[in-house]
């Protein structure tokens, strides 16, 4: 049953869906996952992450009558002009998995300098409380690191291995969870979300 602070978390990727589950769970939110009202996955045809992002809070809450989080996010690599940006979770094709991406942007940066390989992680959140909500809540965060040659560590998912964060001296895939949630692109937005939240809610 839900409760007023039900919130649907608009996502199908179970890592995903366990760090957002895990940030928001410290305020006082009730968070289910769109898979508990069998929700599919939205298609994803914007252009920007602000727009995937509607796209998917927006079909949840459609579905489900519920507010609801979603989650857009990429890597852009610099020497690759931003690529794989929005398409960073079908970097290697459609039905590619974290592995093959990753090992597509290995090669994609083959014999590229260490100074060349600048990237950073972007997050967007979109928070909408019904389908037709024409003021979501918008937050974004990014995430400076170096996209290293091979890989290192085995926690997180998507490119952690090989996104090497300078400040800290490791990869993503190196932290702890809660490590990589006080730095990481999802931690800070879902961080300024939880701020909003609790100051506009009713
Ligand atoms: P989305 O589900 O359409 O937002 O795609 C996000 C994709 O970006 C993921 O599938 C990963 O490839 C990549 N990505 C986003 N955030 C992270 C992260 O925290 N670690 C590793 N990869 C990430």
């Amino acid at each position: 049953m839900p409760s007023s602070n039900t919130i649907i978390l608009a996502s199908g990727n179970k890592k995903k869906l366990k760090e957002l589950s895990a940030i928001l769970s410290q305020y006082s939110m009730d968070l289910l996952p769109q898979s508990e009202y069998k929700v599919e996955d939205a298609i994803e045809d914007g252009l920007t992450f602000v727009e995937n992002a509607i796209i998917k809070a927006r079909h949840a809450c459609k579905v489900t009558g519920l507010p609801a989080v979603a989650d857009d996010s990429g890597l852009e690599v610099d020497y690759l002009k931003g690529r794989p940006g929005i398409y960073s979770a079908r970097f290697a094709g459609e039905d590619a998995n974290d592995q093959q991406n990753l090992d597509k942007l290995l090669s994609s940066l083959q014999g590229v300098a260490k100074e060349k390989r600048t990237a950073r992680y972007q997050c967007i959140i979109v928070y909408m409380r019904h389908s037709e909500d024409p003021t979501p809540i918008i937050c974004q965060a990014s995430w400076e690191g170096i996209i290293l040659e091979a890989e290192s560590g085995n926690g997180g998912f998507g490119y952690d291995p090989i996104f090497y964060c300078p400040v800290a001296g490791k990869t993503a895939a190196q932290m702890t969870a809660d490590e990589k949630s006080s730095v990481s692109h999802r931690g800070k937005a879902l961080k300024a979300f939880a701020k909003i939240y609790a100051k506009t809610k009713p």
